[in-house]
């Protein structure tokens, strides 16, 4: 391991919904090693020490307007940080067509868009790091969440897409999958739900955002530049298997 060396060079990175949760860890922990970070919010302002742009993931305009605001602050974005995400679960039977199309927006199209926009400037600078925040979800399925499964399995297709596209380019694409991370998506569980989820985690405990954040720190080092198209599992066993 390099950790002196990890952030010799502080890259420019854009971390989307950057402004709480697992998106905030991973904004504050490359902030740490070294990196100019920068976050999207939708209005509720920049966390303290963080530079903020205002853009909804399902509106190219805005983030069109976010990125030239971020490339002026600091440089074109060089570590790209797909976090962005919804649920809104039920099960197929009771799921409209809206609540299906609303979750694929928000948590694939907008990883589609943003990745999108910060692609050219990726292959002008001849460098750059794709990480897609998917779940556990997105590979084993959950019961009631047939559009939040959809949506983050797409995102695997996404990153070893770009992988293929991208790769020969010094530009890789990975996937980090989170299990259960404490926040307020997982704090608007049932106590019930809560407690199965436990009892399926090896590792006998939820995880914590800052342990998502390491792994993300991993991905946008020099370590690992030859890691691309990887699904990283960060869930304490629970989605074992695949
Ligand atoms: P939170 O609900 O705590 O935060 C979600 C973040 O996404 C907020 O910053 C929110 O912004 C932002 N966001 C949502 N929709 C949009 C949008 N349309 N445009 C821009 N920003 C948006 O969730 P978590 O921190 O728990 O989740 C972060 C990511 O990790 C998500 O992609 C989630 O699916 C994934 N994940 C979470 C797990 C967990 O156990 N918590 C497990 C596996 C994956 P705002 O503050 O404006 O609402």
């Amino acid at each position: 391991m390099l950790a002196h060396e990890e952030c010799y060079v502080g890259r420019s990175v854009l971390v989307t919904g950057g402004n709480r949760g697992i998106g905030l860890a991973i904004a504050r922990g490359l902030a740490d090693a070294g990196h100019k970070v920068a976050v999207t919010h939708r209005g509720s302002g920049a966390p303290e020490g963080l530079f903020g742009v205002q853009a909804d993931v399902t509106d190219a305009e805005q983030i069109d307007a976010a990125f030239k605001q971020v490339e002026q602050h600091q440089g074109p974005v060089e570590v790209l940080v797909s976090n962005a995400g919804i649920n809104d679960d039920t099960l197929l039977m009771r799921m409209s067509e809206e609540q299906f199309t609303r979750v694929v927006d928000a948590n694939l199209t907008g990883a589609y868009r943003v990745a999108k926009r910060a692609s050219r400037n990726m292959l002008r600078g001849k460098w750059g790091r794709f990480i897609f925040v998917s779940s556990v979800i997105g590979l084993s399925g959950g019961a009631g969440q047939v559009n939040y499964a959809a949506s983050k399995a797409g995102l695997v297709g996404v990153a070893r897409s770009l992988t293929r596209e991208l790769g020969s380019r010094n530009i890789t694409a990975n996937v980090v999958a989170p299990g259960f991370i404490v926040t307020d998506m997982t704090n608007e569980l049932t106590e019930d739900q809560r407690k199965a989820a436990l009892a399926q985690i090896p590792s006998g405990r939820y995880g914590e955002a800052a342990e998502v954040a390491g792994v993300v720190r991993f991905l946008a080092s020099d370590d690992a530049a030859y890691v691309n198209g990887a699904v990283l599992p960060v869930d304490g066993g629970l989605g074992m298997g695949h």
